[in-house]
């Protein structure tokens, strides 16, 4: 008996250290965005997937491996809260998706997640996809293991009017669409609460709604409004019900302003918002999420004569109002995300937004906190991701050089780890 005890308690000893693995990451400088600080000589001791202890001149647990980062600095994984990753491979014009089957989508956004995380960008707020679905599938297939990319959360599919933002438009009227290419359609309240019941069901973890036209969608106008006050009530509403969050894609000011007075946690692109509306996002506590480096992309395009001309029409003028009143909100303490739109750049880009994000008014700091702290807290997990503390997900990154003095020496980022797992090191 005695000895079946001990036989049990050394095989309890052993398994244990089978499974626990603990890390310890030798911080040269260490950027803290829950306090705006940057911190110097730092040690991160990861246990498994968590982060256990940060500080000076911790001890180090002698079965401990130990990652030498003291001439770089460390980061916590960024994140983008605007990506389209499950799109399948960038292409100027959205009628493309007619000529490949959903399981080419699927397979050619495989290197989208991966370009994405070798980027230095952990989590991906992934804010709608035209075949309805594939997100979900594309961040089950990464949690699981079987592909590398971000920790992804998604949108399911577009809630938008028929013929709106977030349709797949262009094709003749006679052409019926498969379901997954028009899933998310809804035309009243009533058929917003029953595309988000749906959509909750089937995996989604927030609600991506089209409150104005579009720049980049056939026979849209972004200058107009599309989801009416009521329906967007409605979709925060019943989004609530599960718990889940609803952000708004707006050009439009009145859009914009719809989508705020609705309750929605965050108005992306947010081109045209007007003085009302910065003053209404600041009183509501709503985010931000402005994509400003994008235009450059879509004019590299041109250039190349990749994006439809219908398209260049509705952009024409919209990126630099959109810098400028990016540069309003900021000067009026309005909360900002990170977002970028990823797919209109190529995947594994998206950190050259940073330049733009301090060109137009921010500090390098505020910066690095709109994709640290500010994105974790616009998903409601900022108790997870965001900066590196203990009981968060080891999600960290390491630059070269002092991203404070020079923000674009985060778009090479040499060092990446997401749930204490190397992704990348150089
Ligand atoms: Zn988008």
């Amino acid at each position: 008996m005695k000895r079946t005890l001990l036989l049990l308690a050394i095989c309890c000893i052993l398994s244990d250290l089978g499974r626990t693995q603990v890390t310890a990451i030798r911080a040269g400088k260490l950027v803290d965005p829950d306090a705006g600080t940057v911190l110097s000589d730092q040690v991160i001791l990861i246990r498994d997937s968590k982060i256990e202890k940060v500080g000076k001149g911790i001890d180090i647990p002698v079965n401990a491996r130990i990652i030498d980062l003291s001439q770089m600095t460390v980061l916590p994984g960024l994140i983008d809260c605007h990506t389209h990753l499950a799109d399948g491979a960038r292409s100027g014009d959205p009628l493309n998706q007619f000529r490949k089957t959903g399981a080419q989508i699927a397979l050619e956004s495989v290197p989208n997640a991966r370009a994405m995380i070798e980027s230095g960008f952990t989590t991906v707020r992934d804010v709608g996809t035209y075949r309805a679905l594939g997100d979900i599938a594309l961040r089950d297939a990464i949690n699981r293991g079987d592909i590398v990319g971000p920790r992804m959360f998604v949108a399911g599919a577009y809630v938008t009017i028929s013929g709106g933002a977030g349709a797949l438009t262009g094709q003749a009227p006679d052409i019926q669409l498969p379901w997954d290419l028009h899933y998310g359609e809804a035309n009243s309240p009533w058929e917003v609460r029953r595309v988000i019941r749906q959509l909750a069901h089937d995996g989604a973890d927030h609600i991506k709604v089209l409150s104005s036209g579009a720049v980049l969608t056939h026979g849209s106008n972004p200058k107009s409004q599309e989801f009416t006050l009521e329906e967007l009530q409605a979709a925060v509403d019943e989004a609530s019900h599960f718990g889940l969050r609803v952000e708004a894609h707006a050009h439009s000011p009145e859009g914009i302003k719809n989508a705020i007075r609705a309750g929605v946690a965050s108005v992306e692109h947010a081109t045209m918002i007007d003085d009302e509306g910065i003053a209404l996002a600041k009183q509501r506590g709503t985010y931000l999420d402005m994509d400003i480096y994008d235009e450059e992309c879509i004019q590299e395009d041109e250039k190349k004569g990749s994006v439809p001309a219908d398209f260049l029409e509705h952009d024409a003028q919209l990126g630099q109002i959109q810098r400028e009143n990016f540069r309003k909100a900021v000067a009026a303490g309005v909360k900002m995300s990170f977002g970028t739109d990823a797919g209109v750049c190529a995947y594994g880009t998206s950190a050259k937004q940073f330049a733009f994000m301090v060109r137009y008014g921010m500090t390098p700091m505020q910066a690095i906190q709109a994709a640290t702290t500010s994105a974790a807290d616009l998903l409601g997990r900022a108790g997870e991701i965001g900066s590196i503390k203990p009981g968060k997900y080891a999600d960290i990154i390491a630059v070269s050089g002092d991203p404070i003095a020079n923000i674009q020496v985060l778009e090479q980022v040499r060092f990446v780890m997401k749930d204490g797992k190397i992704h990348k090191r150089e």
